[in-house]
């Protein structure tokens, strides 16, 4: 058995062991750091997304995208971000649903529902929260923030205590079925280290999706920021979310 596994077995099977969780402790240390271009300095940047609700138009294309590029799991219910559309009633309800485990969009699925007044999509994905609490109870210091403000999980470190995931409020983590470790949205950061944008980004036919660097003076998102009202998920917790939306409907969480 590995250090990896024995640590695993340990935490999972008996959590309140003080010698393990020294153990533990020991193990944590630093991660590796995430591997970078030659030349890219982190420090110089603060990475962040802007999402202009009223552009999405819940095509997914984000969704598909992402997948592919980072080899997230065909099935359902394993994504990196996803498409929840809101619906509201004539009498005041509110109906939250996941589009992104469906293959057609949701106008062609279903005939329209005539109770409802109005309808927006809003993508969602991790929040890169300066102050993330996933990173706090990672046992193994597998979750760690770069400089650049980009969580990461270091999938060699990661035994798949799903501390993280259940840590996490807003269901940004999943566990990867094929390497039975922690896995999430990275911005892409194999492409946004090397100057592109994250495929979510890329695709967008509206441009409902701004990514940009905080520390950039002149910067689109530090301009999407300026201009718009923005929001962020459950402000109250104070995790400090950096996917920045811009007309959010008080209804979304
Ligand atoms: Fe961690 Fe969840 Fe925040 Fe992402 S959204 S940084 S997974 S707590
Ligand atoms: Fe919305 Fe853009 Fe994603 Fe389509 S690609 S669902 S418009 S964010």
């Amino acid at each position: 058995m590995n250090k990896r596994d024995f640590l695993k077995d340990a935490i999972l099977f008996f959590p309140a062991a003080a010698t393990l969780q020294a153990l533990a402790q020991q193990a944590k240390g630093a991660a590796e750091p995430a591997s970078t271009p030659d030349g890219y300095d982190a420090t110089k940047h603060w990475y962040g997304m802007g999402i202009d609700v009223d552009k999405c138009i819940g095509c997914n294309r984000c969704v598909e995208a992402c997948k592919v590029e980072n080899d997230v799991p065909e099935e359902p219910f394993f994504f990196r971000t996803w498409i929840e559309r809101y619906q509201i009633h004539a009498n005041g309800e509110t109906t939250v649903e996941c589009i992104s485990t469906r293959a057609a969009p949701p106008e062609q699925a279903e005939p329209e529902d005539p109770t409802v007044v109005r309808t927006f999509f809003v993508p969602k994905l991790c929040n890169q929260c300066a102050h993330p609490p996933c990173v706090q109870v990672c046992p193994v210091g597998a979750t760690f923030q770069t400089q650049d403000g980009v969580v990461l999980v270091d999938a060699e470190r990661c035994i798949g205590c799903r501390y993280c995931i259940q840590a996490c409020p807003y269901g940004a983590r999943y566990l990867n079925p094929k390497t039975r470790t922690a896995d999430k949205c990275t911005f892409c950061y194999h492409r946004i280290t090397e100057g592109l944008l994250p495929a979510c980004v890329e695709v967008c036919p509206t441009e409902a999706r701004i990514f940009g660097d905080l520390k950039g003076r002149a910067d689109r998102l530090v301009r999407f920021h300026r201009v718009n009202p923005i929001s962020v998920l459950k402000p109250d917790l104070n995790t400090e979310p950096k996917v920045l939306y811009a007309k959010l409907d008080g209804e979304v969480r």
